[in-house]
């Protein structure tokens, strides 16, 4: 099966992906037959209740985690045509992730931690990409630092920098903005939407935060493991509404 006939091919696409995790029962399912396409130059924001199975749809999409069932294309490649060394690659040189705790390394110095992504997939840190892409998150002084020497948000800035130095085509984050306070995560959301506007990335976001919610341009809504819904140009009031649903 190729999708490459359609000129509108998202950036990534899922169809009819289930997923699940064997436990003392047998398999317990997580994703139900999830089909959903996440259009490119685009940010996209995943939200649900805790354990609805939004970071399992990130890893399937990801290719961290082999679906049990359905496809994931990413353009037009397909994940499960690809063995664990393809998946590596394409991790490497098409993904960017961001995590809630930031994930840097902290031996390695704040430059050294920007340039580490396009090392790993063999290509050359060149100094003015890396400056470059913490000249964009405004920490450009910063580079010799090790990562905790850095306040929380610094250090989130410094892992979306990272991602921009590798210039992956999706970059997935995953609640980026769950260990920081308010206005630390409002820096850190327009940054992601620049990663979008300015770099034309496509970014698919897990997010509790109406507010951060606000500056994606579509929001789905992932209860027990199937989409429930979506609001397209989303504001943080409408998402609230939403949210408020699942807190009766
Ligand atoms: P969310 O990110 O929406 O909170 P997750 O995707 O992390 O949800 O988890 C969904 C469900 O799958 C939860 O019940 C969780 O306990 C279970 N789960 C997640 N990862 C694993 C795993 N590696 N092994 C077993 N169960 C898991
Ligand atoms: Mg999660």
């Amino acid at each position: 099966m190729s999708l490459a006939s359609d000129i509108h091919l998202p950036a990534l696409q899922l169809v009819n992906v289930s997923m699940g995790y064997r436990g003392a029962a047998g398999v317990v399912p997580v994703l139900h037959e999830v089909s959903v396409g996440f259009p490119e130059r685009a940010m996209t924001a995943v939200m649900g209740p805790s354990g609805s199975g939004k970071t399992t749809l990130l890893h399937c999409a990801a290719g961290l985690e082999r679906p049990v069932g359905g496809k994931v294309f990413l353009g037009s490649t397909e994940l499960a045509d690809s063995d664990e060394r393809e998946l590596t690659t394409i991790r490497r040189s098409r993904i960017g992730f961001v995590f809630q705790q930031f994930n840097l390394l902290p031996m390695l110095t704040v430059y050294e931690n920007v340039g580490l992504p396009l090392r790993l997939d063999g290509r050359r840190v060149k100094r003015q990409v890396v400056m470059e892409a913490l000249r964009q998150v405004g920490l450009e002084d910063k580079a010799g630092r090790r990562p905790a020497q850095l306040s929380g948000g610094q250090q989130q800035r410094v892992a979306i920098a990272r991602t921009l130095a590798a210039e992956p085509e999706i970059v997935f984050a995953d609640e980026p903005t769950g260990s920081l306070d308010r206005s630390t995560g409002r820096q850190v959301m327009d940054l992601l939407r620049r990663a979008v506007d300015k770099a034309g990335r496509t970014v698919v976001m897990v997010t509790h935060d109406p507010l951060a919610a606000a500056y994606a341009d579509r929001v789905i809504f992932l209860v027990d493991g199937r989409i429930t819904g979506k609001i397209d140009h989303p504001t943080a009031d409408e998402v609230a509404v939403e949210l408020s649903r699942w807190e009766l």
